[in-house]
């Protein structure tokens, strides 16, 4: 399942073909994707001008020139893949998509006016798209009651005192409330926790002080949270399945995790010498160090 950091790798990858384009024409070759596909979803989308194309949580979002967007949701296995003239095939994000692309799974088609083709496979189809009233979008379905952007310039260590203070629950189940914070999934917050010396298990109300204001560990996790993020986002995102190559050494993605998925690994703090643990939060994995996370 692709997380933030891959949505926002496919969306700069998408932004160079489909940004100040029209869809000439759009091929859809099913009624639905996890949900059903809008009503004469081709037809509204025909001759419409993609003004700006952008990201909210795990979100793609394309305003159109006659005041939609065109949402768009990649659920587990969903892809793009861009086809301009002249040049090869290319798939943004694709390191977070071992299957092999089999064209039956081809559902939508968009064939812009340059003569580039943007392509949405998905095995699954636990992907979605939907045309939502541009003006209506922030109340839609989709982003109502959604917390704040991760990656956003909101993002701070006041805002986190703000949205913990007095919460006893764990500081790791607070940070994957997507009504706090949208878009932050397992595997950073693990990395962000290890990274800022916090232990998942501390209560998330512990980043304030009694009268709600931000203690020093609140602007330390904030600034870690967007580096994480940021990395990844410049590597290229990152995989959340253990990814090996043909010769069964382990992928260049996997070898960024400081504890994600390494349970029974040496912790990499130097002189640390204790072994990366797992515990089950709220059904998720967590990895940490017992050493040097700590609760207080
Ligand atoms: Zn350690």
């Amino acid at each position: 399942m692709p997380e933030l950091p891959e949505v926002e790798t496919v969306r700069r990858g998408l932004e160079p073909a489909m940004l100040g384009e029209r869809f000439a024409h759009v091929e859809q070759n099913r009624p639905d994707l996890r949900f059903p596909l809008p009503e004469r979803f081709a037809e509204r989308l025909t001759g419409r001008r993609i003004e700006a194309l952008s990201r909210r949580a795990k979100y793609l979002i394309a305003d159109l020139d006659d005041g939609q967007a065109l949402v768009m949701h990649l659920g587990m296995s969903g892809r793009f893949i861009v086809e301009a003239p002249g040049t090869k095939p290319t798939e943004p994000g694709a390191y977070y998509n071992e299957i092999g692309r089999h064209l039956i799974h081809d559902h939508v088609v968009f064939h812009l006016g340059s003569g580039a083709r943007v392509t949405y496979n998905d095995v699954r189809r636990f992907g979605f798209m939907d045309l939502v009233p541009r003006a209506g979008l922030e109340t839609s379905k989709h982003f109502a009651g959604m917390g704040i952007e991760p990656l956003g310039n909101e993002l701070s260590g006041e805002l986190l005192a703000k949205l913990f203070s007095g919460k006893i629950a764990p500081l790791k189940a607070a940070l994957l409330d997507q009504r706090l914070i949208a878009g932050l999934g397992n595997i950073y917050v693990c990395e962000a926790l290890f990274r800022a010396g916090l232990h998942p298990e501390a209560e998330a109300g512990t980043l304030a002080t009694p009268t709600g204001k931000p203690r020093e560990k609140a602007h330390l996790l904030a600034q870690i949270i967007r580096d994480v993020l940021e990395e990844a986002i410049a590597a290229g995102g990152s995989t959340l399945r253990d990814f090996a190559h043909a010769d069964g050494s382990l992928g260049y993605f996997q070898h960024r995790f400081k504890v994600y998925d390494r349970e029974g690994d040496s912790c990499v703090t130097p002189g640390c010498g204790h072994l990366v643990k797992r515990l089950v939060q709220s059904g998720r994995s967590t990895f940490y160090c017992e050493s040097c996370q700590k609760r207080g």
